[in-house]
């Protein structure tokens, strides 16, 4: 493991550049979205000078404090990855680029009336349970289309893809996970040809989620080095 966070991304993109080639993909298909949940504002900067721009938070107070911090720096895109509770709608709408995480139409609803029409608007990904009962958070695949039409009748709100937090069967290796995926999203883009995107694969299990067709992959410890327990876990 490389030691600072700098070496760390050069890293994981060289990887992601051999990767995608083997595949016969652009490396930029693939998006590295450095997940900074629980690190301090320092490692961001750190991160940020190196050239990343795509940060994920999990926890609604941390994001708007890290936005808010990095207001000058209007470049960065937050994305926000975590459970969302219906009365912290008001600040992922202000403050987040694109969530990761919308299980529930009313929540969608609530994330398009509070966002500013003079934002662009909120793109989102819908959360699929696809572990089954090994998992309480996401949608079933059944329900995807139901809430996808929701979604896309919201103006506030722009449908761009699928997520997944597969509980692994053996650290790592998820294929059947990422391969019924695949399958959603190609469910998904017939309809909805622009919501393409597909967010899967974290620090021990990217490389694979990245050759089944993974758009978007969400490595925190990979990037950041182990997190420590805090109160929100
Ligand atoms: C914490 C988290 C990650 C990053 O996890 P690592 O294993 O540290 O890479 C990715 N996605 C979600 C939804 C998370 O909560």
């Amino acid at each position: 493991m490389h030691n600072n966070i700098a070496e760390r991304l050069t890293s994981a993109y060289q990887q992601i550049a051999e990767i995608t080639a083997k595949c016969q993909r652009e490396a930029s298909t693939a998006q590295l979205i450095a997940v900074s949940k629980t690190k301090p504002v320092a490692d961001i900067s750190e991160a940020y000078a190196a050239g990343q721009r795509a940060f994920g938070e999990n926890y609604v107070q941390e994001l708007v404090e890290k936005a808010q911090f990095f207001e000058n720096r209007t470049d960065i895109r937050w994305h926000f990855i975590g459970p969302i509770q219906s009365n912290k709608t008001r600040d992922i709408a202000a403050f987040a680029d694109v969530v990761h995480s919308i299980e529930r139409a009313k929540i969608a609803e609530r994330l398009a009336a509070q966002r500013k029409p003079s934002q662009a608007p909120l793109q989102v990904l819908i959360q699929i349970n696809i572990s089954g009962e090994a998992s309480k958070s996401g949608v079933l695949p059944t329900e995807m289309l139901a809430l996808a039409k929701v979604i896309n009748d919201l103006p506030q709100l722009e449908l761009i893809g699928l997520m997944a937090i597969p509980e692994p069967a053996v650290a790592g290796d998820n294929p059947q996970a990422f391969q019924a995926m695949v399958d959603l999203s190609k469910q998904l883009t017939t309809i909805y040809p622009q919501a393409n995107q597909l967010s899967m694969g974290m620090s021990d299990d990217w490389q694979q989620a990245l050759t089944f067709g993974a758009t978007m992959i969400r490595l925190g410890t990979a990037i950041f080095g182990h997190r420590e327990t805090t109160k929100h876990e």
